[in-house]
């Protein structure tokens, strides 16, 4: 699921976070919008700045407005969010910056969206106040909510602590005790991520019980600001009005997935890729797609739309047609054959026929040749005596180093 920077390879090196939600899954996220700064691994740092070129294809088409992948919401293009940033309107009184988000509303998910009327309601009755200021207005409703909510969930975790050790029971109580202080003194000292690691370390030594499994997902079910309009407003309430206004688009950014996840040998490879939005990238990581599925069945169907979408910039010669069918069969043996997609639409020459039918994603040398040529569309095409002669000169390499070995095998 590695998240590649689209929009942030200009400043990556001054990437923040503030080790909590985006931490989680270690998204490089836009810069200004954290707080402290990521300190990236090598590896990690390679994978960042890895621009390969074989994403323009399918970021030449973010402005038409693709739908996700997975949960169907028209992605919002990476480029508008750096001019939003860069024209730092949604530092201006609330009317105005809502005016501006007014029309990603439709590509916000539920909590952002929610958040989103909440400010434009606000912004009426306070048109002079920024979006701070509305946050932190409405923030004591929301932390007593969140407040009931988290010590609920608390309760429940005391209340299953039975089949577990004496020590593991002291240990769970003290560090509730503790956070529910941290809690109470407000400030966003509590941190979720935090607690639920905690949590989990004082399991690590004892076996996979039902009581241990129960424990953590129901420390799992704290509340997060991406699934929790109080969460939500209470954490960002002190950040300033653009990383509010920024963090409502920034999970319905267009980013590219790696349908076969690169550490399970996912190439970073046009025909490995798909658009798919923040979000639903990043809660993905590196699982198997039959998982991400079982999560949303409504991508049975979302994924379809997308490749209808992809299938007629195929046939307008915006894209590969060759991408269509080396993605659809990816998608279709990583999902395990549960997810096959339509692409009759398509216009398909007979290899390309032939290849789909055979679900085959092994790229022959024309492909790859097919491949690299695709971003420079405009270079002459080799004639195809060229090509014979440059395979044929390879064939006779490959021969002639066949007979050198057998010959020094003899000797
Ligand atoms: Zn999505």
């Amino acid at each position: 699921m590695r998240i590649t920077p689209v929009i942030f390879n200009i400043a990556m090196s001054s990437y923040k976070n503030n080790h909590t939600d985006y931490s989680q899954y270690r998204l490089p996220v836009l810069n200004g919008l954290q707080r402290d700064t990521i300190s990236f691994t090598a590896k990690e740092k390679d994978r960042a700045e890895d621009v390969s070129p074989s994403r323009k294809p399918l970021e030449e088409l973010y402005k038409y407005g693709l739908s996700c992948f997975c949960c169907g919401r028209t992605m919002i293009p990476p480029e508008d969010i750096t001019s939003l940033k860069n024209s730092h309107v949604l530092n201006s009184k609330a009317p105005q910056a809502v005016k501006v988000l007014e029309k990603y509303r439709n590509s916000m998910h539920t909590v952002e969206r929610d958040v989103f009327d909440t400010l434009k309601e606000e912004s009426k009755k306070h048109p002079d106040y920024d979006f701070r200021q509305i946050l932190q207005n409405i923030k004591p409703e929301h932390e007593t909510k969140l407040i009931k909510t988290q010590f609920g969930i608390f309760k429940l975790i005391e209340l299953a602590s039975t089949n577990i050790n004496s020590e593991q029971k002291k240990q769970i109580k003290e560090l509730i005790q503790n956070e529910k202080e941290k809690i109470l003194q407000g400030d966003n000292k509590f941190r979720r991520k935090y607690f639920v690691n905690q949590f989990k370390e004082i399991f690590k030594d004892s076996k996979n019980t039902a009581t241990k499994e129960h424990l953590i997902r129901l420390a799992n079910k704290l509340p997060t600001s991406y699934e929790n309009k109080s969460a939500f407003i209470v954490k960002y309430s002190s950040r300033n009005s653009e990383d509010i206004g920024i963090r409502l688009l920034s999970y319905s950014m267009c980013t590219i997935e790696h349908v076969t996840p690169q550490n399970k040998q996912g190439e970073n490879h046009l025909f490995n890729y798909i658009p798919e939005c923040m979000r639903c990238n990043s809660f993905r990581q590196d699982r198997p797609m039959i998982q991400q599925l079982e999560e949303h069945p409504e991508m049975f169907y979302n994924a379809q739309t997308l490749i209808d979408k992809l299938i007629d910039f195929a046939n307008d010669g915006k894209l590969s047609k060759w991408y269509i069918v080396k993605i659809t069969s990816r998608v279709s043996k990583e999902s395990d054959n549960m997810l096959n997609l339509d692409i009759s639409r398509l216009n398909m020459n007979s290899k390309m026929r032939k290849t789909f039918a055979k679900q085959d994603i092994e790229l022959d040398e024309d492909e790859q040749n097919l491949l690299k040529e695709l971003p420079k569309q405009t270079a002459p095409q080799k004639s195809k005596k060229e090509r014979i002669k440059e395979k044929l000169k390879v064939l006779r390499a490959n021969k002639n180093q066949h007979k050198e070995k057998k010959s020094t095998k003899r000797k």
